[in-house]
């Protein structure tokens, strides 16, 4: 499908849910290709085929958008890692890959830019800043992206440069803050104020991504409804955070020594049906642009697509206990099997 014939985000959006599938960074490092810390998508440039297969599996389960692996494969991070020399061809090659996906399948193409880290305030940060996502967005447009994701920011200003550099660059912005333990930005915006903020600076989707789970960005996201007219994101992390440990950094486990965040979260994960109820809690309150963030597997996605209305290609897969041994209700079962199901 070529972009001529493709609808694009914005229609879509009028038109019913979109789905966008993200957590590339903790799949890939559950599937021992990403190191965690740093945080690099270096596998980009190691393995490829990884990153393609995530690609497809995202979409099969239900993502109708195709997001280059370009999250934290800024100059700061390639920096950290000693392999800034190393920013363009992964920027390059992740967008590549996205694009033969979304191609393939007719997803939507996007580029993707997010936290720098550097951002503090200042005018020299602000510069920094500004050239970093302005260099991706280059190559995010040479590479033909349908829109641009910039997300995860604690600083609606950061958030603002970033538009500013996708907007004159001609394309969509789909703009998302990261709320950590206080429920404001840490340039000090209510959620809501934020997104009012970079809704009238141009954005065509505002909302939340990342750091919480469905149970605590819900209120969140309810206030930005109501504040902005323009289309809502809303991207938990599947997790099952609340009131008193608000976020995945700062949830605790009475079974473990240590900080779960980032590598012994799995007691947390909210189940498929969790998504599933978040994404329809979701839709019910006018938010259509809806995904799951770090910890997502397809499972999530299905369910999240299943919970909108859709039958993606996963579907054909999904779970039907009336044919399960012991527990099943098909007459053709062998009924000693079902009477021993109580002695599971
Ligand atoms: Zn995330």
């Amino acid at each position: 499908m070529t972009s001529a014939t493709k609808t694009g985000l914005l229609e879509r959006l009028e038109a019913g849910p979109v789905i966008c599938a993200e957590g590339y960074l903790f799949e890939c490092e559950r599937r021992g290709y990403l190191q965690a810390g740093a945080f690099v998508p270096e596998v980009v440039l190691d393995h490829p085929e990884v990153v393609t297969e995530l690609h497809r599996e995202f979409v099969h389960a239900g993502s109708d958008v195709v997001e280059a692996f370009t999250y934290y494969g800024h100059r700061e991070k390639m920096r950290i890692v000693g392999k800034e020399h190393l920013l363009e061809p992964l920027n390059r090659r992740a967008l590549e890959l996205a694009r033969e996906v979304a191609d393939e399948t007719g997803a939507l193409f996007a580029g993707d830019l997010s936290n720098t880290n550097v951002f503090t305030e200042d005018d020299e940060s602000r510069r920094t800043v500004r050239a970093m996502f302005e260099e991706q967005t280059a190559w995010a447009a040479e590479a033909g992206v349908d829109f641009v994701i910039a997300e995860t920011f604690s600083h609606a200003e950061e958030a603002l440069i970033a538009l500013d550099v996708i907007k004159q660059a001609g394309l969509p912005a789909v703009v998302t803050m990261a709320l950590h333990r206080e429920p404001v930005t840490r340039d000090g915006f209510t959620p809501a104020e934020a997104c009012k903020r970079i809704e009238a600076a141009g954005a065509d989707v505002v909302g939340l991504n990342c750091i919480r789970g469905p149970r605590t960005m819900l209120p969140h996201l309810e206030a930005i409804r109501s504040a902005v007219s323009c289309h809502v994101a809303a991207l938990p992390v599947p997790y099952r955070t609340h009131d008193d440990q608000p976020t995945f950094q700062s949830l605790h486990d009475p079974e473990f020594d240590g900080l779960p965040f980032p590598t012994a979260l799995a007691p947390f994960m909210c189940t498929r049906y969790d998504i599933g109820s978040f994404g329809e809690t979701a839709l019910g309150l006018g938010i259509r642009y809806l995904g799951v963030c770090c910890g997502a597997g397809p499972h999530h996605i299905r369910s999240l697509a299943e919970a909108v209305g859709r039958t993606p290609p996963a579907s054909r897969y999904t779970a039907d206990m009336s044919k399960h041994t012991y527990l099943g209700t098909d007459p053709s079962l062998l009924q000693a099997n079902q009477e021993y199901a109580e002695k599971l």
